[in-house]
This record gives structure tokens, sequence and C-alpha cells, in this order.
């Protein structure tokens, strides 16, 4: 019996075996490496170190053999040595030996971009690379353009952060110093001029830390894409590859973005260099109801932390202290006031004020570094905050934050989309 009283079981991984357990959100089950070497993601377990997977869906790697003991009942489990990690091997060694001549050139690491269709293990393959490199002594960065899940903060968010250390089993990424400029939406189409414009400015900026470290610079950068990969989706991939200069591309589970990848890269910059992976077969499928549910997810964490660590605040304000802007609110004129064959476009980048609190109940707000609203789109976000209720009489608005205290900034960027927290 194990220590809380769960039931445990011993688990013996052969050599180039994978554990595949998907455990529900709210459930949680135990792990402890008893014997030999094993791997979450990239991430080295600890002989004796007990380890909690709380409502995630992994797979523990051994290229040499184990022994596991579980305690508690995942709701799937089962073992596979049908996995793409000797592929995933190979790429990171290629990337190391760039790795190894850029420090000495005093040059550019490899910059990496992962795309795919959605559900091909994109993520999973960026965290196992990102862990490779660390473990090997780099520091690399990890850039998140998948708005939709917002792995590095939260959704609707471009964010970046450095990695220094193998990425925590239980608690995930490092949130200390991201970068992060929030877009207020889960589906880039919302605002693509928007989420162009943001991609540009993140580019930019790891572009200066870049050159102020040589360390940092040779170590490289992986960038995570979005699964949305045709029509415009497409076109924002490119647009993502050239902003932060990507000279690798790796195109998981997908033939025809692997080629048409290949073609359009030959013809705009023949230097970059388009590989194929699989997709590994223990990558689990995600409902549109799964991912609204993991977006939730997400926000709670943010706010109360993976392990209901974190104790937020909830704080009343005075709306008109607060200056909060909404993005690509641009007036549209009506067709029949523009003279014949003109079409009415709206600002995209256009940033209004919000009058009405009633129309921020329930979403989030970036709280801004920017010491002006004219800079509200050029700087990154402080943190976030989440409008509880708003008293229109009163014209108060109730907000969760992360601690008690002044904002950070009273500049704030509203996002659309709502998110109800119990
Ligand atoms: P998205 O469509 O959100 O971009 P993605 O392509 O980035 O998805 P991942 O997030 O890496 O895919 O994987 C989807 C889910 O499958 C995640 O919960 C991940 O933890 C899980 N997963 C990935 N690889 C494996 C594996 N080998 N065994 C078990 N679960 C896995």
């Amino acid at each position: 019996m194990a220590q809380d009283g769960a039931a445990s079981q011993q688990i013996t991984l052969e050599a180039n075996h994978e554990l595949r357990m998907e455990v529900a959100w709210g459930k949680q089950v135990h792990l402890q490496l008893l014997k030999g070497q094993a791997e979450v993601f990239g991430t080295s377990l600890d002989l004796g170190e007990r380890v909690s997977i709380r409502g995630q869906k992994v797979a523990v790697y051994s290229w040499q053999g184990c022994l596991l003991e579980l305690e508690g009942d995942p709701d799937v489990m089962y073992t596979s040595d049908e996995t793409p990690m000797a592929h995933y091997l190979n790429i990171h060694d290629v990337l190391d030996a760039r790795r190894q001549e850029a420090l000495k050139s005093k040059g550019q690491g490899p910059r990496t971009f992962v795309v795919g269709p959605t559900d091909v293990g994109k993520s999973s393959l960026c965290k196992i690379l990102l862990n490779y490199a660390v473990r090997a002594g780099w520091a690399p960065t990890f850039a998140d353009m998948d708005i939709g899940q917002g792995s590095i903060t939260l959704p609707g968010c471009i964010a970046a952060t450095p990695l220094e250390a193998p990425i925590d089993v239980e608690d995930g990424l490092p949130t200390d110093a991201p970068l992060v400029y929030y877009t207020g939406t889960p589906s880039p189409s919302d605002n693509p001029t928007l989420y162009r414009h943001f991609v540009e400015r993140l580019a930019h900026v790891l572009e200066l830390r870049a050159q102020s470290d040589a360390q940092v610079r040779a170590s490289g950068l992986f960038v995570n894409s979005m699964g949305w990969i045709t029509d415009l989706g497409y076109e924002l991939l490119k647009h993502t590859v050239q902003s932060l200069k990507c000279g690798v591309v790796l195109v998981v589970g997908d033939e025809r973005l692997y080629s048409q990848l290949s073609a359009d890269m030959k013809k705009s910059d023949p230097t970059i260099q388009v590989l194929k992976l699989p997709r590994s077969g223990g990558v689990v499928v995600r409902s549109r109801e799964l991912r609204q549910e993991a977006r939730k997810v997400r926000v709670e964490e943010y706010f109360y932390g993976n392990r209901k660590e974190l104790s937020p605040a909830s704080q009343t304000a005075k709306f008109e202290d607060l200056q909060v802007y909404r993005v690509g609110g641009g007036p549209r004129a009506p067709s029949s006031a523009l003279p014949i064959g003109a079409t009415s476009v709206a600002d995209p980048l256009k940033l209004s004020r919000i009058l009405n609190p009633h129309e921020l109940l329930y979403t989030l707000l970036a709280v801004s570094h920017a010491p002006q609203p004219e800079l509200l789109l050029s700087v990154n976000a402080a943190g976030f905050i989440y409008v509880q209720d708003v008293d229109v009489a009163k014209g108060t608005i109730t907000y969760l934050a992360p601690c008690a205290g002044p904002l950070p900034g009273s500049l704030l960027l509203a996002g659309s989309f709502k998110t109800y927290l119990d």
C-alpha cells in the first residue's frame, strides 16, 4: 500500500518503451523511479523521488529500462515501444552540434520552429528538445505562438520564457520571467494583424536578449506553433518563421504541410532546413470541449496554482481609476456612407477606451508595463487580473489578482473571451 492509502503497483519498463498515462483533471497519481532511468517529456526522474501527476496526459520513457512504482489509478494506462523518441534524439544531436559551432564562432544557435496540425505532439516535442538542450548545459528560450492554449501563461498570449533548468514535471514551465503579449483571444483569426504585430514585437525583444548574452544566443530558440495550418493559418506560420528568423522547421505528422513548406521555404530562403518527423501514437486527441476546459484550467492555475497552493486576492476598484483599452475597436463606417466601390475597413490596431465596465465581466485583463496608452501595443504585459463582478451602479469592478496590493500599472488591455471561474 502507498503512503496515502492508495493502491500501488510496480511496473517494469523495458528499454526504449514508454508508459502512457491519462489522469483526469481533479485526480492525481504518484510515480516513483525505483531502478534504472526514466524521463517525462525529456525531464529525468530522480531515483526515489515521488512525483505527482495531476490532470495530465504523460509518457514516461526509458532509454535503458527501469522499475517504477505507481500509486493511484490513472484513467488510461498502457506501455508502448512504438515511439518517435529515436528520431527526436537525432534532431537533438544535430541541433546540439549547431549550438557548439555557434558558441565557438560567437554566432546564433539554432532557432527551431515546430509545426503540424492539432494534436500531433508539437508542445511535447518542444518540451523534449528543450529539456535535452538544458540537460546538455544550454539555456534555450521557449516561445509559444499557440494562443489557443497559452502554455507559458494564459490562453490568448504570445509569450516566451528562458529555460535554465529542466521543465518541472509537476509545475510545468517556469513562470518567473516570461515575456508576454496579450492578444485577448484564443483564435488568431479574430485579429490576425494584432497577432502578427505581437509576433514581431516578441521577435524584436528576443533578438535584443540574444545579442546581449553569448550563451543564450548559442543555445537558440524553440518555437511552438498553433495547429491551424491552412489558408490564413499557413500564412501566419510563414510570418512567424520569417519574424523569428527560424533556420530549422520541424514538421510533425503531416506530409502535405511538409512538402508545402519545403517548397515555399526553398523559394523564400533556401538556407531554412525543413525536416519531417512522425507523430507519436501516444498523443491524445482533444475535442473542442476538452480544449475549452483546458483553457479554463490554465486560467485557474494562473491564479490558484496547479496544486491550489497560491492565494489570489479579490479586490474592488473604481472603474474610472483604471484605464481599460480594447484593440481593434476602430469604428467601421456603414457602406451606405462610403463612395461607390469603397469598402470600410476598421483599423485592427486601433485602441479604444472601454467605457462600459459590464462588457468586462468574466474576462481577463492584461496589466501593462506601458507608461501611456499609445504604448499599449509596444510593451509587454506585467500580469493579469480576472474580472469577477461588475457593479455598474456603483461604478466598481471586483477582480482577482495573483496577489494583494496595487496593480503594477493602471493601463489595462481587455480581451474578448470569457471564462467562468467557479
Ligand atoms: P495542439 O493541437 O494543442 O497544438 P500538440 O500538437 O501540441 O497539440 P501536445 O499538446 O504535445 O500536442 O499533445 C497532446 C496531448 O497528448 C497532451 O496532453 C500531451 O501531454 C499528450 N501526449 C503527447 N505525447 C504523448 C505520449 N507519448 N503519451 C501520452 N500522452 C502524450
